[in-house]
């Protein structure tokens, strides 16, 4: 398979090759034709449009800047998946990333299919004028594919409210008279966007981590402790305990996965080190993650760089290397930067029995084999970042429904669709060899596989 995630979704397709209680109807030659059928329909997008988006700049010039919009699979619902405005955007990207939200959805019964989109820009070059121009030539040369029950986009790096409620705007002319509330998530909440969407992927990260060790561990204890499988004992090893926390990224995701780690009131957890994409900043003792944030919030996301910064906002830390946080001696490390961030040239450095995946794909492949081998536990992207999108797919209910949710009706409900994805996986995951990873890809190719049998898809 071609994409990122097809040797994973390959990996599972073998798995339940084997599991004769999976499509059962199916036997010997046509079991086979039916697998192939399966790899094919998801190794491959149902749709890929690339256009130019026609752009005068400010000072005269026209540019043409290339756009894209994959839309992966649509078996479970309409497609869904965020656009994002970056100058390193790929077509092959664009369709790695489609393809992961497919999975992600199905994996936690929400009912969308997997989209992406991207423009090849980087925004910060760009003025709020031509920033809004090529938001809206991007729904205008899309409109075709986009709608509420079609495709539904949300935001994405580069891309936030403002974006989304000009390409709602947009949305909104070319359609006139028809439903337009639900075509983008990740709005304004003037503009009918949901309480929390903004704190949801970070909760969520969080919240895997605390329900793993909190919950499930602690309610299984004496199942844990007979246990020989290598995940389990490095669960159980981080429970009843102060585990110390190193975050990547103090963006969206991490500034808010620190702040619940900080005020966590279930897991004794102490967060030792962030880093963004200036320094890391640690403090053996525990950084005052308030003050940090307050400091971002003033200072265009950035956290202090210079001792003198740090004593007039009264922080204590050290100030080390960007990289630095990624190596530190932590029980848990989250991820909540950038792609490939742990790979096979660096691995061998991370001494951080426990990571979480807050942002796509952090750790490759290849390295998360030598992690996963060694028995750290990685709690993977498709499983720990959903939170983001399933808020998204409240706010389009949303939308729908013209009625709206209280802050804390969306976090019970966020919390609720994640604990019944983890209630289904953890048992199963702490029961055999396979790395989390792989078991949530296993029991989402296998929904997606049961749904597109009962489309008649798969022959
Ligand atoms: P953000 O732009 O708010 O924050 C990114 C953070 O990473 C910033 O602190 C930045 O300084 C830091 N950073 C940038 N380059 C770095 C580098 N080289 N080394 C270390 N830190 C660096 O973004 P976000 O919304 O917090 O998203 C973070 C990641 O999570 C992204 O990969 C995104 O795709 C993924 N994600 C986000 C959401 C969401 O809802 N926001 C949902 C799913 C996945």
């Amino acid at each position: 398979m071609a994409s990122k995630y097809g040797e994973v979704v390959q990996e599972s397709l073998n798995a339940l090759l084997e599991d004769e209680s999976f499509l059962p109807n199916f036997k010997e030659e046509e079991r086979k034709k039916a697998f192939t059928s399966l790899e094919s329909i998801l190794s491959t997008p149902n749709q890929i449009q690339k256009s130019f988006l026609r752009v005068p700049l400010e000072n005269g010039k026209v540019l043409r800047i290339p756009a894209f919009r994959v839309q992966h699979n649509n078996a479970v619902g309409p497609y869904k998946g965020g656009i994002r405005f970056h100058e390193t955007v790929r077509e092959d990207e664009v369709i790695n990333l489609a393809t992961l939200m497919t999975l992600k959805n199905t994996l936690h019964d929400v009912p969308f299919g997997g989209g992406k989109g991207g423009v090849v820009i980087n925004p910060r070059e760009f003025t709020e004028k031509e920033l809004h121009t090529i938001s809206k030539k991007y729904v205008h040369n899309f409109s075709d594919i986009l709608g509420p029950d079609k495709d539904i986009p949300a935001p994405d790096v580069g891309t936030g409210e403002r974006e989304m409620d000009w390409m709602m705007g947009e949305y909104k002319s070319i359609h006139p008279g028809r439903p337009y509330r639900g075509s983008f998530t990740g709005k304004s909440q003037v503009n009918g966007g949901s309480l929390g969407r903004r704190e949801a992927t970070g909760k969520g990260v969080y919240y895997t981590l605390r329900y793993m060790l909190h919950n499930f561990v602690n309610e299984n204890e004496e199942w844990f402790k007979k246990n020989e499988n290598r995940f389990a004992k490095t669960a159980l090893n981080h429970t009843n305990r102060q585990l110390t926390v190193g975050i990547q990224g103090f963006g969206n995701v991490g500034s808010v996965a620190a702040l619940e780690s900080y005020t966590c009131n279930y897991l004794d957890t102490k967060v030792v080190a962030v880093s963004d994409r200036n320094v890391t900043l640690y403090n053996e003792e525990g950084l005052d993650i308030k003050a940090l944030i307050e400091f971002t919030s003033q200072h265009e996301g950035d956290l202090p760089t210079t001792d003198e910064a740090l004593s007039q906002s009264n922080i204590k830390a050290e100030i080390q290397d960007r990289e630095d946080v990624l190596y530190l001696d932590t029980d848990v490390l989250i991820l909540a930067a950038l792609e490939e961030q742990i790979r096979e040239d660096n691995v061998d450095k991370v001494k951080a029995r426990m990571i979480v995946e807050g942002a796509n794909g952090p750790v490759t492949l290849e390295a998360d084999r030598k992690l996963s081998d060694d028995g750290v536990l990685i709690i993977p992207d498709i499983l720990a970042n959903a939170g983001g999108v399933i808020v998204s797919y409240f706010e389009w209910l949303q939308g729908r429904e013209t009625q709206f949710y209280s802050e804390e009706e969306v976090f019970t409900m966020l919390f609720k669709k994640m604990k019944e994805t983890m209630d289904n996986i953890y048992p199963q995951f702490f029961s055999d060899p396979f790395p989390l990873r792989q078991n949530c890809y296993i029991h989402s190719v296998m929904k997606l596989s049961n749904i597109l049998y009962r489309h008649g898809k798969l022959y």
